[in-house]
């Protein structure tokens, strides 16, 4: 039933809707830029000199392939389904952020921008942004909420070391949305030599398009490694999900294989209570946000609510609006983990297997925890690993510490 409903390659639509979900509300001035760069963006993807281009990257500088790696000791002492892990933590810069860097910045080339601007939260996607535009020579401007400029100054340190401007934002929270608004209104008045790369699969049409077509190859390597490995396809896929970049991407390929069950998992916090968490399809709505409609925290007056998570990654009010879609349509299922899971789940996948998964990864690990046990030892379960938690081992340290009762 769910493949005949299900047209992944016709969405969005003209509009850059997903069903209700998408669109482009944003002010007049901003509806030139987004349509010179849909414009340019369909008449790149179908170029295949693009493709060999952004293929030809992938591989030499940010390392695709990555591999997809069987936890043997993780299933075993899970004692279920056995589980396999995409490493996009292998990645240039730690995570699967740059394959999108990477994609929009060769857009930004084609088009004939010398300047890159970009918004970050925790960090991460400053810190490919910067990486890249040190690699193809671009000027960049990262801007970033004066808070997260404190709480990740290592990131900071490292942008600037690329060559990259670091703007802090003192508006509002200080946090990632108040960035995004500034990024906009640079952009208004710097389009003509200036590309602006966004970091998730959110924001305005095409952006969550083309994000998710950026990432389309997590899912494509997955498919052709399982099926090397395995002979069949997965039974369960599980990603986190923040704005939903790297869940989408490695959902797409599968979307209409109804056999193949697709979990996202969101930020569930300290609890799933007004402020506490970052689950937006606990307790979120439709509406509009920052460019486009979706599922978001809010409160009776349309007032974005206060998130919270341990993972800064995953802490955002609003979700990817293809989400928001598949979601109704019940393709996707979404679940969430508490930061004590998250806590749980990142010192087991280290013990086990020796891998430091990101805070933002570490929710599909523990999401996989408590479901591999419920499932049949022939079946399997891919998880995508989506970054590497080097960037979150003194924050993991200082909780457990405090967790201790040492309080210091
Ligand atoms: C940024 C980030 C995320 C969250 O972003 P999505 O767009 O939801 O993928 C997840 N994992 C890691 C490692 C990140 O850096």
């Amino acid at each position: 039933m769910i493949s005949q409903e299900i047209r992944k390659e016709t969405l969005p639509d003209a509009s850059g809707h997903f069903g209700p979900y998408g669109g482009c509300y944003v002010p007049e001035t901003l509806m030139t830029c987004l349509q010179e760069l849909t414009g340019a963006y369909q008449a790149a993807r179908r170029d295949p000199e693009f493709q060999k281009e952004l293929k030809h990257y992938l591989k030499v500088y940010a390392g695709r392939p990555t591999g997809l790696y069987f936890a043997e000791n993780m299933s075993r002492t899970l004692g279920g389904a056995r589980i396999y892990l995409k490493r996009e933590d292998l990645l240039h810069t730690g995570a699967h952020k740059i394959n999108n860097v990477l994609g929009q910045i060769l857009l930004a080339r084609r088009l004939g921008k010398t300047r890159i601007i970009a918004e970050t939260g925790a960090g991460q996607h400053g810190v490919a942004t910067a990486t890249a535009c040190a690699k193809f020579g671009m000027e960049c401007v990262i801007y970033m909420g004066e808070e997260d400029m404190r709480r990740q100054a290592l990131n900071v340190f490292r942008m600037r070391l690329c060559g990259a401007e670091v703007r802090g934002v003192s508006n509002g929270q200080k946090t990632l949305k108040d960035a995004v608004n500034e990024a906009m209104r640079d952009w208004v008045a710097s389009s003509g030599n200036t590309h602006y790369i966004l970091g998730s699969a959110l924001g305005a049409h095409p952006f969550p398009m083309m994000v998710r077509d950026f990432h389309r190859v997590i899912g494509a390597e997955t498919r052709r490694q399982i099926m090397e490995a395995e002979g069949r396809l997965p039974d369960e896929m599980v990603a986190c999900v923040g704005g939903g970049s790297n869940a989408i991407g490695f959902f797409f390929e599968f979307l209409e294989e109804p056999s193949v069950r697709l979990v996202g998992v969101e930020a569930g916090g300290y609890a799933i209570a007004s402020g506490q968490h970052a689950a937006r399809f606990q307790g979120g709505r439709m509406g509009v946000l920052q460019g486009c409609k979706t599922y978001i925290l809010q409160d009776e007056d349309g007032q974005i609510e206060p998130t919270h998570s341990v993972s800064a990654g995953l802490d955002y009010a609003a979700v990817g609006p293809e989400h928001a879609y598949y979601r109704d349509l019940e393709r996707i299922e979404y679940a969430f983990a508490s930061d004590e899971d998250v806590l749980e789940a990142f010192q087991f996948l280290c013990r086990t297997e020796g891998i430091l998964p990101a805070l933002e990864s570490t929710h599909a690990i523990g999401y996989a925890m408590r479901r591999a046990p419920e499932m049949d030892p022939d079946q399997i379960m891919c998880v995508n690993l989506s970054g590497r938690g080097d960037k979150d081992v003194s924050e993991v340290e200082r909780v457990l510490k405090l967790e201790k009762g040492g309080g210091q």
